[in-house]
């Protein structure tokens, strides 16, 4: 008897779990409960009056196979388009510096390529690491920001590493564990490798040329839909999930809507939202505690995007974007030169840009209405380019904890949440967000891994 199957968030993370329920167990019943009034999360394509525009995610790393693997098997990979040569810049000391060549997510392979962004103090310091043992256990997890900081000192980490990873992760890199964020350099590591610029030069040096983003032509919009649609499932947005409870026999889900409240039975259950809001969704359960606890305790940071057609008469600098050093006094984080970057979106009457706000425990800036938000845009803008820009089109995006921190230890913080549900919670998984680690590619394969362990637990 195929089982009736519940998915909690219609974002990238539960439709790919509902797709690939849908391949596994066919004739399953599935519902995805979503939230709000359209699916995709933080997969958000708007249509500005010159053609789609990205307000969430824009681009995923093609290098991994996940998300490259289900657009080609969603019949998608005609739609698939690359960014052209322009690199970014930092901005420090009020300057723009480009981006040095041969790092890895910021990391230097070559300290000698770093001294537009260093002092020739810090760069003095930075050159020590190849000279001085590293300790190091296999298997081992640190702070990522900690280790740099300690082997190259703290300016590679406020001026090229925090800049690089805060917009996919806003917190810190002293935050963020080295295992879950690079995973190949801690292998590295593990290997061997005599110090932290020997294991980024084996990564450097071992990267497949080519390019290393990619997005879909028209927007991830094609994506969300073409999820859903291979999914088969019965979509019911306005449902906002309020607990979960174990019966004898299968699960039921309390579910709000704009025209009430109901029940949802199911047999097996997807939770596929930021995981610091699954905790009060299994609590409910009951007897989860530490599986509640262990996500409740991951801390997220909320972003606002401002997203903006500019007219063409401004002087925009042959830059892909511009990362912010943290030390540095203004109020936004991130800016693409969204047209600059995406030659296929280059075609548009006015110069597409997006200008990104929020850090974790810094976002002060996220308290000002939409309309505060896109002036202090407006103004970055001005401030980079030299002149006034005369806005065409504009729209503002919030995303309320949607960036997590993964700490040190994150992999066996999961593991136990894992064990605890499988154990207590047979045929519930939570996916996307945080589990297995931000990101469209992430989410991809936690999703699609649950699934498959959701699949064969109801087979056997
Ligand atoms: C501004 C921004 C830019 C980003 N840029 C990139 C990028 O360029 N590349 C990249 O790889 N990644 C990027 N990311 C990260 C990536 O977008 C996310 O990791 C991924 O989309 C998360 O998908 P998800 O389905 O796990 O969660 P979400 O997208 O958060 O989806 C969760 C869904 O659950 C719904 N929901 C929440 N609570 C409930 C409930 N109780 N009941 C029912 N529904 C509920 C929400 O409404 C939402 O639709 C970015 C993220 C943001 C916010």
């Amino acid at each position: 008897m195929p089982p009736r199957v519940a998915v909690v968030g219609g974002g990238l993370s539960g439709l790919t779990a509902a797709y690939q329920l849908s391949l596994d167990l066919p004739g399953a019943r599935i519902t995805v409960l979503e939230a709000s009034d359209s699916l995709g999360g933080a997969l958000h394509t708007v249509d500005f009056p010159s053609g789609p525009m990205e307000l969430g995610a824009e681009a995923f790393i093609g290098r991994r196979p996940e998300a490259s693997e289900l657009v080609a098997e969603l019949g998608l990979t005609d739609t698939l388009r690359h960014p052209g040569p322009l690199g970014p810049a930092i901005l420090t000391d009020g300057r723009l510096v480009p981006m040095p060549v041969g790092t890895l997510m910021g990391l230097p392979s070559d300290v000698a390529g770093l001294s537009g962004v260093l002092s020739p103090g810090e760069s003095a310091v930075a050159a020590r690491e190849t000279d001085t043992p590293l300790e190091w256990e296999p298997g081992g997890d640190v702070s990522l920001g900690r280790l740099v900081a300690d082997r190259f000192g703290d300016a590679v980490v406020s001026r090229l590493v925090d800049p690089m990873l805060g917009g996919v992760y806003a917190a810190p890199s002293s935050g963020l564990g080295l295992r879950q964020v690079i995973p190949g350099l801690a292998e590295a590591l593990d290997r061997g490798a005599p110090t932290l610029t020997a294991a980024i030069g084996e990564l450097v040096g071992n990267r497949v040329p080519g390019p290393v983003f990619a997005t879909l032509d028209g927007g991830y919009r094609g994506l969300v839909s073409a999820l859903a649609e291979a999914s088969g499932a019965t979509v019911r947005s306005h449902a906002t999930c309020t607990a979960i409870h174990r019966e004898p026999s299968g699960y039921t889900l309390t579910v709000t809507g704009a025209r009430g409240s109901w029940v949802e039975n199911a047999d097996l259950v997807v939770v596929a939202v930021p995981v610091p809001h699954a905790a009060p969704l299994l609590a409910a359960a009951g007897g989860v505690d530490g599986a509640v606890s262990g996500l409740s305790g991951i801390r997220t940071a909320s972003s606002a995007v401002v997203a903006m057609e500019v007219d063409r008469g401004l002087d925009l600098p042959e830059l892909s974007g511009v990362l912010v050093a943290t030390d540095e006094p203004v109020p936004f984080k991130a800016m693409t030169f969204t047209s600059r970057k995406w030659p296929h979106l280059d075609t548009r009457p006015g110069h597409l840009v997006r200008v990104s706000f929020g850090r974790l425990d810094d976002d002060d800036v996220l308290t000002a209405d939409d309309i505060a938000l896109a002036r202090m845009a407006e103004s970055a803008l001005a401030g980079v380019c030299g002149s006034a820009p005369t806005i065409l089109y504009s729209r503002v995006r919030r995303w309320e904890d949607a960036l997590a921190e993964i700490g040190p230890g994150h992999a066996d913080r999961i593991a136990g949440v894992r064990a605890e549900l499988a154990d207590r919670l047979p045929g519930v998984e939570v996916v996307g967000g945080a589990t297995e680690g931000v990101g469209v590619p992430a989410c991809i394969g936690s999703a699609r891994a649950a699934a498959r362990r959701l699949a064969a637990g109801w087979q056997d």
